[in-house]
């Protein structure tokens, strides 16, 4: 068997040294799939939103819609493309697509 380091010899790979810094990293610069939401298939029900993991899903009240919210897009300096909001989405109004795409 491989001589495994223990937790001591491990380096140290990055230290967040001030809390509540999270908005200071831009985590989309690494994004390689970006969301495209469809607007006419959305539905406002705001699933996405709720699910994704860097609140990178805009919303805001809305007298239009039936529940009172409305999806507003996403926010592409922390969106870092994990799809979850496109599986999530109940009408599959959300497309995943490559990052070359949007290349100029
Ligand atoms: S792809 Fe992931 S990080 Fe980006 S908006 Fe969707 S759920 Fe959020
Ligand atoms: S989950 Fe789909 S239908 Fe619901 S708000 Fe998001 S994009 Fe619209």
């Amino acid at each position: 068997m491989a001589d495994l380091k223990n937790w001591k010899e491990v380096p140290i790979g990055g230290v967040v040294d001030k809390p509540a810094s999270a908005r200071e990293y831009h985590t989309g610069t690494w994004r390689v799939m970006r969301p495209v939401v469809n607007k006419d298939k959305c539905i406002n029900c705001m699933q996405c939103w709720l699910y994704c993991p860097d609140m990178a899903i805009g919303g805001k009240t809305s007298t239009e819609t039936k529940n009172g919210m409305e999806m507003t897009g996403f926010d592409l300096n922390y969106c870092k493309g994990c799809g979850t909001c496109a599986a999530i989405c109940p009408v599959k109004a959300i497309e995943m697509k490559p990052e070359t795409e949007f290349e100029k």
